[in-house]
């Protein structure tokens, strides 16, 4: 295991082999949760440990291949070079609650959504712990603010790489680490039921968030080939499930395609199925996306769409796009960076 991706008590197991006394695995934690680049920054640790730990267990940083800054929001948008040479995507979104980190999961994505970049290429492999880790902490690093708040939904489905995303909750979350508030972090899915009731067993505090862009199966089936293994009436169940597990309100993510799931008749059919689930719609205008022909919904039916919901006593708020001017949206920044990398994907 990468030594970013241990708990206090693991790091405390391998300084013990090392001869070390208990107490260094606080120093160590702190630091490697800080975001430190180099086990030379480590002041308060002896040089002669520092030097064993560095051949033991070599410590990356993720390298910054590029970053856009939107100007009119400060949206800034980071992409980052694994040690492999893949890339990923973090956003860091400043709201007036706080600054918020958008991060990748995986590299690509297997799930196959028809208005989704990050799935053009497919899945190339699934990141780890510490992968996630140090989106947050060089995103935080390099803006200089610090962060106070995570949503899972860059690049990749989160619980198709459960364990991973479970350890780098753990991490994140640590009194001795980044100390988020679990309630401070959303986590984004396109829909794997048994995921979901996994997830409802760990009875953590943050927010889920269902993709779930269509009122029935007809549609919902046509953009997201997972509805095909799990549809609607299952989600919601399982749903309903996480609701009664965690007490923690489901929040929907709604993207607005033309002509697609945008008419009155859809809202009021939503309407029907998401009435008494204690349920939180945001509709997303949809994001162009260059190789897809789905366009996004005119303003005035995204006003009518959020009616309707509210009118019928199912909050609706339209979410507010930051970071247009910078192919902010869901692995469109990889995308146009590989396609002019020669040999990569
Ligand atoms: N795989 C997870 C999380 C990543 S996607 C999920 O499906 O939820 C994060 C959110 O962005 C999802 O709601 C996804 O459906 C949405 N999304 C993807 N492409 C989009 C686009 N072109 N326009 C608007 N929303 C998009």
């Amino acid at each position: 295991m990468n030594i970013r991706a241990m708990t206090e008590p693991e790091l405390a197991d391998e300084l013990r082999r090392l001869g070390q006394p208990p107490f260094r695995a606080k120093q160590l934690f702190q630091w490697l949760q800080r975001g430190v680049a180099s086990y030379d920054e480590m002041q308060n640790l002896p040089k002669a440990l520092r030097g064993q730990l560095s051949l033991a267990y070599p410590l990356y940083a993720p390298e910054l291949a590029r970053r856009q800054e939107s100007k009119s929001d400060g949206t800034v948008k980071y992409l980052w070079r694994l040690s492999d040479g893949n890339c990923v995507e973090t956003v860091l979104m400043r709201y007036h609650y706080g600054n918020t980190a958008c991060i990748s999961t995986e590299v690509g994505c297997r799930m196959g959504c028809a208005f989704c970049a990050s799935t053009l290429g497919g899945l190339v492999r699934r990141l780890e712990p510490e992968e996630m880790l140090q989106q947050v902490l060089f995103t935080q690093r390099d803006s200089g603010l610090p962060i106070s708040h995570i949503v899972l939904m860059g690049i990749g489905e989160p619980l198709d790489n459960y364990e991973n995303v479970l350890r780098f909750l753990t991490l994140v979350t640590d009194v001795g680490g980044m100390n988020l508030s679990m309630r401070h972090i959303s986590l984004s899915t396109c829909g794997l039921v048994p995921m979901i009731d996994r997830l409802a067993g760990e009875k953590l505090q943050l927010t889920l968030s269902v993709s779930l862009h269509a009122p029935n199966d007809e549609i919902r089936s046509q953009i997201m080939p997972v509805n095909r293994a799990y549809p609607i009436a299952e989600l919601l169940a399982a749903c309903r499930r996480y609701f009664e597990a965690t007490g923690r309100r489901i929040s929907f993510e709604y993207a607005m395609i033309d002509a697609l799931n945008d008419s009155e008749d859809n809202a009021r059919e939503l309407l029907r199925r998401l009435r008494g689930l204690s349920a939180h719609v945001n509709l997303i205008p949809l994001n162009r996306v260059r190789e897809s022909p789905l366009q996004p919904s005119s303003r005035g039916a995204v006003a009518r769409f959020q009616r309707i919901l509210e009118e019928g006593g199912v909050p609706a708020t339209v979410r507010r796009t930051l970071g247009g001017d910078i192919d902010a949206s869901c692995g469109q920044l990889r995308r146009n960076y590989m396609q002019n990398q020669p040999g990569k994907r």
